[in-house]
């Protein structure tokens, strides 16, 4: 079974996505601020990490670089669901995100993306600059 772990601080979207993957056959470990994902992570290391953009304590980015630090975590797959960035942004293109999902997104392709992700599983960043070998189209 694949561990998911879900960062959203909107508590319907969050739900929704929880029931979106509960029902696609993942394992889903939901949190409602990037510092509470990351406490998670910590205690129950996920296969795949999806997470909001925007979110108090720590934003989806912030999270991601939190987990290329931690050295049990940092090969995890992470992809940053945002409604307010462009294709390109050079903040995703310079590594360490494996995928940036647009919203608005259908189900299916959400579902599709973090079932991509997870049949990569966990792969090396090797630095701060280089970007995510197994990078989603975005
Ligand atoms: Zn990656």
């Amino acid at each position: 079974m694949t561990t998911l772990l879900i960062a959203e601080d909107t508590d319907d979207l969050r739900l929704v996505l929880q029931r979106l993957f509960t029902r696609a056959g993942f394992t889903v470990l939901a949190a409602e601020d990037g510092r509470a994902a990351l406490e998670l992570a910590r205690r129950q290391p996920p296969d795949v990490v999806l997470t909001d953009l925007d979110m108090p304590h720590l934003d989806g980015l912030e999270l991601c670089q939190a987990i290329r630090r931690d050295p049990e975590l940092c090969d995890t797959p992470v992809a940053i669901l945002s409604g307010g960035i462009q294709p390109g942004d050079p903040r995703f293109t310079e590594g360490q995100v494996c995928g940036v999902l647009l919203k608005p997104f259908s189900n299916t392709e959400l579902v599709e993306a973090v079932l991509h992700l997870a049949e990569t599983g966990h792969h090396r960043h090797h630095n701060e600059s280089s970007s995510c070998p197994y990078r989603l189209a975005s």
